[in-house]
């Protein structure tokens, strides 16, 4: 590595030390950025001689980054950002921390894509979905799929594993001469009901999709979930046993798999590796408090609460919405919502925006009550499981109440 390289690695490393030591989290971002100012090109020299995959999507990028990184793990030591900084800055702190791992897996905010497949020069990049997300902030789907195109267009180098089951993924990877399909399902749709190259409606039935008007259409998936276990390009059956819960898992399991596989590592060396991995800063984790177990599930736009209510089992649910500067300031998605699945079971309510959720779910028929803090739910539920489904800010506030799981 050239010397201002190693000198910005090394006060990159001092800078996130010092911010964890203040008790600013976890110091990433900042390290980053100080690295970054004093070598613009740091990531690629970080990135240099190391093996990479890229993770990126509207949702389930976190998890599935932590799965195939657990899965590559079966070959050698692997760099990954785990918290979830995932800009440059964040890729930059990792790769420093991590020092020279012959690895690394890294999830990528949609946005920053193509740079960071200029800047790190990947052997795979996973592409799981695309939807609408923060809607002051986010581009148009569409938008997002053009610009993951051209830049796959400019890599044609690049392993893509892809979704088969998601339209506007299928139509970014399309043109890239290496691809691995696999299908991890598509549950929200309603950003993909028009063809992104002709403009012509895209119909469904039994799995598949097709565009009425032009040749785009779902391509044969080589790894697919089926039941509890995972089919691989070979016609065998895995079955996949996670501490993550849900049908979604199975199918970021799914992705982990095919991402490692490009790596040449086979599943049945992989998935004893997934098994192990528990929660995701916070994520799915469970806490005992007072009798009851708590389980945080984390959902920041309409697909993720759609996946989130396919997880929660038929239990006592806090819902907990603010609208504070990382969750988007806009909560007019909550109509984008079907909040139907909640019908039958005790709902709680809370967070900075408990009204807007108030008047959504009365709009949906959905009864339930305004608790004012999260020591208030606990206390108007039965002992037994409490799931807790909340937007981003909302549920750090409630990590932070229950000191900080991880
Ligand atoms: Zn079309």
């Amino acid at each position: 590595m050239p010397l201002r390289a190693k000198v910005a690695t090394s006060v990159s490393k001092t800078a996130a030390a010092l911010s964890r030591a203040a008790g600013r989290g976890d110091g990433s971002v900042i390290g980053g950025w100080i690295g970054l100012k004093i070598d613009p090109e740091l990531l690629t020299h970080l990135a240099a001689g190391r093996a990479i995959a890229l993770v990126s999507g509207t949702n389930g990028k976190t998890t599935t980054t932590r799965l195939a990184a657990a899965a590559l793990g079966v070959l050698g030591p692997v760099a990954t950002n785990s918290f979830g900084a995932n800009m440059p800055t964040g890729h930059t702190s990792a790769l420093a921390k991590a020092g020279a791992t012959p690895f690394a897996v890294l999830e990528v905010d949609e946005h920053y894509l193509a740079r960071v497949i200029d800047e790190t020069n990947p052997r795979v990049v996973a592409l799981l979905n695309l939807s609408r997300d923060q809607l002051d902030r986010a581009k148009e789907v569409a938008m997002m799929a053009q610009m993951w195109r051209t830049a796959l267009a400019g890599h044609p180098d690049v392993s893509v594993v892809a979704n088969a089951d998601d339209p506007m993924v299928v139509w970014a990877a399309q043109g890239s001469s290496h691809i691995t399909w696999f299908s991890a399902g598509q549950r929200w749709l309603d950003d993909s009901f028009v063809c992104p190259e002709s403009g012509h409606p895209i119909e469904r039935a039994n799995g598949d999709w097709w565009c009425t008007g032009c040749p785009l259409r779902r391509p044969q998936a080589q790894w697919r979930v089926e039941d509890d276990g995972v089919v691989d390009p070979r016609g065998d059956w895995h079955l996949v046993k996670l501490q993550l819960p849900g049908t979604v898992n199975i199918g970021n399991a799914a992705t982990a798999l095919a991402v490692a596989a490009e790596f040449g590592v086979r599943p049945i060396e992989a998935l004893p590796r997934l098994s192990t991995v528990a929660s995701i800063a916070g994520r799915y984790a469970q806490v005992d408090r007072d009798g009851r177990n708590i389980r945080l599930l984390l959902a920041k736009n309409p697909a993720s609460w759609l996946e989130a209510f396919d997880m929660a089992e038929q239990a006592p649910t806090l819902l907990s919405i603010n609208a504070r500067d990382p969750d988007g300031f806009d909560t007019s998605w909550l109509y984008d919502v079907d909040f139907s699945p909640l019908h039958n079971r005790p709902v709680l309510i809370t967070g900075d925006r408990a009204f807007d959720l108030a008047v959504r779910l009365e709009v949906n028929g959905i009864p339930f009550r305004h608790v004012l803090s999260f020591e208030e739910a606990i206390r108007s539920v039965p002992m037994g499981r409490l799931e807790v489904i909340a937007n981003y800010t909302a549920f750090q506030d409630i990590r932070a109440e229950l000191d900080r799981v991880n």
